[in-house]
């Protein structure tokens, strides 16, 4: 008689344990999903940092996910084991959290002192080749939007160039770069997660 024995699991630890999305079920860490719960009112909402206990589901930040979801919602129902909630604001729910993920991240290279503000300054030769990330102002000049970047992390973000010069305490910026670092690689994160969400 044949028997089966399971191979041990490698313990990984739970944070890198991988979650099931579930609009196309592929099985990714954490860090590349979006926990989502449903509140007192029905409706179902982004809960990134797990606050609230109870059943939860995961999605990509993927837009092909958050429309597959929406178009069958039934999924939830097993997966949250509760009559399906509402989805309507879910995918702004999760821009705006992102947006809001993306203001305080540009705050914190801000405060490392890896900003380089302003057109002219990222256009320098000695510093352009430093810079990992350039977000362009949502109601920047065309001209800002078609210039060469030496990097491939070229964004048109969702901030005004006032907002912009808020984040990092100066005037309206509609160009700014970000120099090569912990914080950027965070912002970068988010940066591109907006970005598969258009
Ligand atoms: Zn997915």
């Amino acid at each position: 008689m044949k028997t089966f024995q399971k191979k041990p699991k490698p313990d990984t630890g739970s944070s890198t344990r991988t979650r099931l999305c579930v609009a196309c079920r592929s099985l990714q860490p954490p860090h590349n999903l979006m926990r989502l719960r449903v509140n007192g009112e029905g409706v179902l909402v982004p809960d990134p940092k797990a606050m609230y206990p109870g059943r939860s589901a995961w999605i990509c930040f993927k837009k092909s996910c958050v429309n597959r979801l929406l178009k069958k919602p039934n999924v939830l129902r097993h997966r949250l084991k509760r009559p399906v909630p509402r989805l309507d604001g879910l995918p702004d729910a999760i821009l705006a959290h992102i947006d809001a993920q993306i203001l305080i991240a540009i705050r914190h290279c801000w405060r490392s002192g890896l900003v380089i503000s302003g057109a002219q300054a990222t256009k320098q030769d000695r510093i352009r080749s430093n810079i990992l990330v350039v977000a362009i102002a949502k109601d920047a000049s065309s001209k800002h939007i078609q210039q060469n970047y030496s990097t491939k992390f070229v964004f048109n973000i969702e901030l005004s160039k006032i907002n912009i010069g808020r984040c990092i305490n100066k005037g309206p910026r509609a160009v700014v770069g970000f120099l090569e670092g912990a914080p950027t690689s965070h912002l970068l994160r988010w940066l591109q997660r907006r970005s598969t969400l258009r």
